[in-house]
C-alpha cells in the first residue's frame, strides 16, 4: 500500500485557522491543526465577539496623530508606550503613512469585500453545525452620549451605505423604550443592522469540535520553532522539542506570532502586538439588547445569556509587558457613564490578548510566493472574529488551487 500523502498543516488554531481548517475539509483535505496552547485561548477566544461586517481599518485619517497627543495617557483607547524601538519606530512610521483618506477608501473596498464573504461563510458554518454560540444576527448598536458625536457617527456609517451596508440612526429616548439599561444622558445610537454578534469562546471551541468529528486532527501544546525549507519549498515545520512534522503545504496562521516565525525564512509580515482587555460582568438587573460599542470611549459591550463583557482599548506595548489594571477599572468606569445598575454587577473574569496588527491596516492572506507549499493568513488587527471565517475561505481556495472568492493584490503577504 502507497504511504498517505502528508496532511496540509495549519499553524494556530485561533479563529483564522479552524475556518482555513473547515474550508480544507469542507473540500476533502486531509487536515493537521496544531497549537502551542490549549485550544481557543488566544485573542479569538477572548474578543468581543461583535462580528461588525463593513467595520473601517485602523488606519483612519487622522489616528495616527490622535495615537501621539494619547501616548503619554494610559487611560486612552490607543496607548503605545514610549520606547526606542527601531522595530516599533519603523511600525509607526508606516502606520503614519497609511493614515490617509485615498488609503482609507481602498481599505473599505477590501475589507467590505471580505466582510460579505464572511457573512456568507458564518451563516453556512452555524447551518451545517450545532455550535451553541449565542449567535445573534440582529445587528449591533453605535452607542453615543453627545448628539455631536451622534451627528459624527451617522455621518461614518454613510460611508458604508454604497457597499449595502445598512444602518439607522436611533434617539435616546426610544433606545431606552427599547430597554430601560441606557442613562437618560445617553444621546442616542447608531444601528449597524446587517451585523451580528457571537459568544467568540463558545464558536471558536465549537468549531475545533466540529473540525475533530469531520476528521482533522489537532495536535495541542506543541510550539512551532521553524519552517523547514527544501531548496524554495516549505516541507513542514520543526516544533521546539525537534520533532519534524511533514505537511503538502503549511498555513502560517499564528496570529501576531507569525511574523516571528516568517522571520526564519527572511519574510517579514511586520505587526504590532496590540493589547486589549475584556471583563466580564454577572449578575445585572438589566443588559443591552444587543452588542454595542460606546463610541466617545472605543469601549465594547456585548450580552452574552447571563453576562456582560466589556473589552477595549489597544495597548502597543510589546509583548508580555504587565497587565494595566488601571484600564480593567476604566472599562467598568466607562460603562458605567452610559449603563444603569453597572455598579451593583460582579466581576466574572477578566482577560487580555493581543490582535495582530499591520501598519497598512490590512490583513495578509495568501500564498507566500517565494516559497512553494506556504500560506500567510493573519493582521486581522480588531476584526479577526468578523473577517476570520471568509479570509480562511481564501487560504483553502487558494491551497487547492481554486479561484478565491475574492482576491486583492492589498491583502498578499508579499507586499511589505
Ligand atoms: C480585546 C479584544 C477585542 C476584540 N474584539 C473583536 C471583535 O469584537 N470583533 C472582531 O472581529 N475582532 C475582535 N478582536 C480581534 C480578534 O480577536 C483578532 O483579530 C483575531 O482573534 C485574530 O485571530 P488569529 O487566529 O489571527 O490569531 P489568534 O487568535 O491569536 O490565534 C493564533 C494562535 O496561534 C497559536 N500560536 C502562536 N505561535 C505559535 C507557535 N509558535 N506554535 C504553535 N502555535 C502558535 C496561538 O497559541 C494562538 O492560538 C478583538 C481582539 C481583542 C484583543
Amino acid at each position: 500500500m502507497a504511504d498517505r500523502e502528508p496532511p496540509i498543516l495549519v499553524i494556530g488554531a485561533g479563529i483564522l485557522g479552524l475556518s482555513t481548517a473547515w474550508h480544507l475539509v469542507e473540500r476533502g483535505a486531509e487536515v493537521l491543526v496544531i497549537d502551542r496552547d490549549r485550544i481557543s485561548d488566544g485573542a479569538s477566544s477572548g474578543n468581543a465577539g461583535l462580528i461588525s461586517f463593513g467595520h473601517p481599518p485602523l488606519t483612519r485619517p487622522g489616528v495616527s496623530i490622535q495615537g501621539l497627543k494619547w501616548m503619554f495617557d494610559r487611560t486612552s483607547p490607543l496607548y503605545i508606550k514610549p520606547r526606542l524601538d527601531a522595530e516599533l519606530l519603523r511600525w509607526m512610521w508606516s502606520f503614519h503613512r497609511h493614515c490617509n483618506q485615498r488609503h482609507f477608501e481602498r481599505c473599505m473596498e477590501v475589507l467590505c469585500a471580505l466582510g460579505g464573504l464572511s457573512a456568507t461563510c458564518f451563516e453556512s458554518m452555524l447551518a451545517d453545525t450545532n455550535i451553541d454560540c449565542d449567535w445573534r444576527r440582529s445587528g449591533w448598536d453605535d452607542v453615543c452620549m453627545f448628539d455631536s458625536t451622534l451627528d459624527h457617527a451617522e455621518e461614518e456609517a454613510a460611508l458604508l451605505e454604497p457597499f449595502g451596508y445598512r444602518s439607522r440612526r436611533i434617539d435616546g429616548d426610544t433606545l431606552r423604550a427599547e430597554n430601560p439599561v441606557w442613562k437618560s444622558s445617553v444621546s442616542g445610537a447608531i444601528r449597524y443592522e446587517d451585523s451580528a454578534t457571537v459568544n467568540p469562546h463558545a464558536f471558536t471551541a465549537g468549531l475545533a469540535r466540529e473540525l475533530a468529528a469531520r476528521g482533522v486532527r489537532f495536535r495541542h501544546d506543541c510550539t512551532v520553532a521553524s519552517l523547514v525549507e527544501r531548496g524554495d519549498a516549505i516541507i513542514g515545520v520543526r516544533l521546539d522539542s525537534g520533532e519534524e512534522i511533514e505537511a503538502t503545504s503549511t498555513v502560517l496562521t499564528a496570529g501576531v506570532w507569525s511574523d516571528t516565525i516568517a522571520r526564519g525564512i527572511d519574510l517579514r509580515i511586520p505587526m504590532q502586538p496590540a493589547r486589549g482587555y475584556h471583563r466580564d460582568l454577572g449578575g445585572l438587573e438589566h443588559v443591552p439588547s444587543l452588542g454595542c460599542v460606546l463610541n466617545e470611549t472605543f469601549i465594547a459591550v456585548t450580552p452574552f445569556h447571563d453576562t456582560l463583557r466589556l473589552a477595549g482599548t489597544l495597548e502597543i506595548a510589546g509583548f508580555n509587558a504587565p497587565w494595566l489594571e488601571d484600564r480593567l477599572g476604566h472599562l467598568t468606569d466607562a460603562c458605567g457613564r452610559y449603563l444603569n445598575g453597572i455598579d451593583d454587577a460582579v466581576v466574572t473574569s477578566e482577560w487580555a490578548g493581543y490582535r495582530p496588527c499591520t501598519p497598512d491596516g490590512l490583513p495578509a492572506i495568501g500564498r507566500v510566493t517565494t516559497h512553494e507549499g506556504l500560506f500567510v493568513g493573519t493582521g486581522h488587527a480588531m476584526m479577526g472574529m468578523t473577517l476570520g471565517p471568509g479570509s480562511g475561505r481564501i487560504l483553502a481556495e487558494t491551497i487547492l488551487g481554486e479561484t478565491p472568492s475574492y482576491q486583492s493584490g492589498m491583502l498578499s503577504p508579499m507586499r511589505f
